[in-house]
C-alpha cells in the first residue's frame, strides 16, 4: 500500500465540500436565494428557471440591494451582513447568517450577481465561479438583486447524474416556493418556468388565499384558522391552520411548520400535533395543516444543521404545550358549533378553552322537553327509530340525523371516565365480582393498565394465576358484563402514540357500552342521544369515527329532485 504524505486540501476541493452540504439540487439555490431576497426586504420575489433549473436559475427581487463595493465581500464565504460577533448567534432574525449561500452556489455552478441600491443610479455586477470572482462592473439594473446561476454542478458530475429529470426538479421547486410563501403573505411571489408564467401569489393581507395553492383546494377547505388564545402563555406566539377531524392522510408531510419564518421539521411539534388532536383523529392517520411559530430568537437555534432544516428550542416542553392547546381548543370549539349547526340548536354552551377544563362548565342543549319536531323548525332533536340495531334515526325538525349508536356510546363513555377519573370519583363496587381468565399476553397488557383502568373507575384484583376479579366498574356501567378480555387485546393494538391513560380511557369507553346489533329502547336512544350533545366533541368516536352523520333539507330536497 502506498503511503500519502498529509497535505491541505487546496482552497476550491475544499469549497466544494463545503458546498455540498448546502446546495443538494437546484432547490436548494432557489431557497438560499430566495431567503437571501426576503431577508433584503423584498416585497416581490421571481424565479425564473429554465429545464427545471437544471439548466438556469434567476432570482430577481425589490429589495434592498448591495453596495457595488460589498459585491466581493458578498460572494465570499463565511462573509455576511447578517451576524457580526459570536453573540450574535444567540438572537437570530433574519433567515441567513451563515455567510455561506453564495459563496457555495459559486462553488458548484458559475454565479452573477447584480445589484443596485436605493441610493446608487446605476447597478454593479459580479460573476463568481469556483473560489474566484471577476472585477465588479456597472449595469443597468432597477434597484434591489437579480442573482443568474448557470453551469450547475457543471464541474461535478456525480452531482448532475443526482438530479432527477427537469420536470421532477421543477416540482420540488414549485412546491417549496408556494410552501415558504405561506409564511410570507406580505410578499408577491412569481414562478417562471421555459419561458412561460407558471404562477404568481400577490401579496395578500389574508393568508388563507395561498392554502390552495399547497393544500389543494379540496384538501385547503377543510382547514380552520388555529386559535391563538390558549398558546397565550407562550412567549412569542403560534398562528396557523388546522385540519378539521376526518380530514386527514396517510402520513404527517402535509404538517406544515414555520418557525421565525423557516420552514423546519421538528420531531417535538409533530407530536404536539397529535397530542392537540387526541381523540379527534382516526388512529394511524394524520391530520394537517400549518402552524406558524414565532418565538424570541434566542429560543431558538437555528445552527444545528447546514440547511437549517431542523432547530432546537429552549423551553420546548412550554412551546409543546401552548401548540397542542391551541390545536385542542380549536378542534373543540369548532366540533362544538358543528354540532350546534347540526341540530340547528344555539343553546351550547361557551365551550371551555384548553383541553383542561371541566366538562361540567357544557351545559344541556336539551334543557327543553322534547316536542313536536315540526313546530320548532331547528329546535329540538326527537328520536324516531331504531335501524339495524345500529342505527339511530333521529330528527331536529328541519333535518334528518343517523347515529351510530355504538360510536355514540363510546364517545360519552369516554368523556364521563375521562371526568371521573379527573374527579377521582368512585366508582360502583359490583355486587357479584366478574371473574375472567386472561392468557399470557392478556395478563401482561393487563399489569401495565392497572393504574388507570383504577383512574377510570375500574378495579381488579388478582385471584389465580391468570385468573382476575373484577370487583367494580365505572360508575353508570354495573349493569354491562364487561369484556375484560377483549379491551385487553385491543389495548396491546393500539399504536404507542397516545398514552396509556388515554388508550386504556377510550378502549375501556369501547367495551363498557352498547354495541351494534343490540336492541335499544326507546328512551335508552332518547338518552344517549341527549347525552351526545353534551359532550365536549359529539361529533366523534375516542377511535375517530363519526358519531352521526345529518341530511339537511337541502340535501332531501336534491335527492327529490325538487331544487
Ligand atoms: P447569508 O445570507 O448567510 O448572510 P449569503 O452568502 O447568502 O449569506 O449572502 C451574503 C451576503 O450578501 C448577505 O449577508 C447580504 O448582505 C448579501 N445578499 C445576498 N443576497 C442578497 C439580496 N438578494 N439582497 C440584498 N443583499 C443580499
Ligand atoms: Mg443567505
Amino acid at each position: 500500500m502506498q503511503v500519502h504524505a498529509i497535505a491541505l486540501l487546496d482552497p476550491v476541493t475544499v469549497g466544494q465540500i463545503a458546498a455540498g452540504e448546502v446546495i443538494e439540487r437546484p432547490q436548494s439555490i432557489v431557497k438560499e436565494l430566495v431567503e437571501n431576497a426576503v431577508d433584503a426586504g423584498a416585497t416581490r420575489v421571481t424565479v425564473v428557471l429554465e429545464r427545471g433549473g437544471t439548466e438556469r436559475i434567476e432570482v430577481i427581487d425589490d429589495g434592498e440591494g448591495i453596495a457595488a463595493g460589498e459585491l466581493p465581500l458578498a460572494v465570499r464565504r463565511h462573509a455576511t451582513s447578517k451576524l457580526l460577533r459570536a453573540e450574535d448567534l444567540e438572537s437570530i432574525a433574519t433567515l441567513g447568517f451563515r455567510g455561506e449561500g453564495l459563496a457555495s452556489i459559486a462553488a458548484v455552478a458559475n454565479l452573477e450577481l447584480q445589484a443596485r441600491t436605493a441610493g446608487e443610479q446605476v447597478g454593479a455586477r459580479i460573476v463568481a465561479h469556483a473560489e474566484s470572482a471577476g472585477p465588479v462592473e456597472p449595469v443597468a439594473a432597477a434597484p434591489g438583486t437579480r442573482v443568474i446561476v448557470t453551469d450547475l454542478f457543471a464541474n461535478l458530475p456525480v452531482r448532475r447524474e443526482y438530479m432527477k429529470g427537469a420536470s421532477a426538479e421543477f416540482t420540488r421547486i414549485s412546491s417549496w416556493l408556494s410552501t415558504f410563501a405561506l409564511a410570507y403573505p406580505q410578499v408577491t411571489f412569481v414562478l417562471r418556468h421555459d419561458g412561460k408564467d407558471v404562477w404568481t401569489m400577490p401579496a395578500t393581507a389574508d393568508p388563507r388565499e395561498r392554502l390552495a395553492m399547497v393544500f389543494g383546494r379540496e384538501a385547503a377547505a377543510a382547514l380552520i384558522p388555529l386559535e391563538t388564545d390558549a398558546a397565550r402563555m407562550l412567549d412569542g406566539s403560534v398562528r396557523g391552520f388546522i385540519s378539521t377531524p376526518g380530514n386527514d392522510r396517510g402520513d404527517r408531510r402535509m404538517q406544515l411548520l414555520f418557525v421565525n419564518g423557516r420552514l423546519l421539521r421538528s420531531t417535538l411539534l409533530a407530536g404536539a400535533w397529535t397530542a392537540g388532536y387526541a381523540t379527534f383523529a382516526m388512529l394511524g392517520r394524520q391530520p394537517y395543516g400549518v402552524l406558524m411559530l414565532d418565538l424570541p430568537p434566542e429560543h431558538v437555534d437555528p445552527n444545528v444543521h447546514p440547511t437549517k432544516s431542523d432547530v432546537r428550542l429552549r423551553y420546548g416542553t412550554q412551546v409543546f404545550d401552548a401548540v397542542r392547546r391551541a390545536i385542542a381548543a380549536t378542534l373543540h370549539h369548532h366540533a362544538a358549533a358543528r354540532f350546534a349547526d347540526s341540530t340547528g340548536a344555539t343553546a351550547f354552551s361557551a365551550a371551555p378553552a384548553g383541553i383542561d377544563t371541566s366538562l361540567s362548565h357544557v351545559q344541556s342543549l336539551f334543557e327543553t322537553p322534547l316536542g313536536d319536531p315540526s313546530d320548532v323548525p331547528g329546535g329540538r332533536t326527537r328520536v324516531l327509530a331504531q335501524l339495524h340495531r345500529t342505527y339511530i334515526l333521529a330528527s331536529d325538525g328541519e333535518g334528518m340525523l343517523l347515529v351510530d349508536q355504538h360510536a355514540a356510546h363510546e364517545r360519552i363513555a369516554y368523556e364521563s371516565i375521562v371526568e371521573r377519573a379527573r374527579e377521582q370519583a368512585p366508582s360502583e363496587p359490583l355486587l357479584v365480582p366478574l371473574v375472567v381468565e386472561l392468557d399470557a399476553q392478556q395478563t401482561v397488557a393487563l399489569e401495565r393498565a392497572l393504574e388507570p383502568l383504577r383512574e377510570g373507575g375500574l378495579e381488579i384484583e388478582a385471584f389465580g394465576e391468570r385468573t382476575f376479579r373484577i370487583t367494580a366498574t365505572p360508575a353508570g356501567y354495573g349493569a354491562r358484563p364487561f369484556d375484560l378480555a377483549g379491551f385487553l387485546d385491543d389495548l396491546s393494538e393500539e399504536p404507542k402514540a397516545r398514552t396509556v391513560r388515554e388508550r386504556v380511557w377510550a378502549s375501556l369507553a369501547c367495551h363498557s357500552v352498547t354495541v351494534a346489533g343490540e336492541r335499544l329502547e326507546f328512551d335508552e336512544m332518547t338518552t344517549l342521544v341527549e347525552r351526545l350533545a353534551v359532550c365536549m366533541n359529539p361529533m366523534h368516536c375516542p377511535h375517530g369515527r363519526p358519531t352521526m352523520v345529518r341530511l339537511t333539507p337541502d340535501e332531501i330536497a336534491k335527492m327529490f329532485k325538487r331544487m
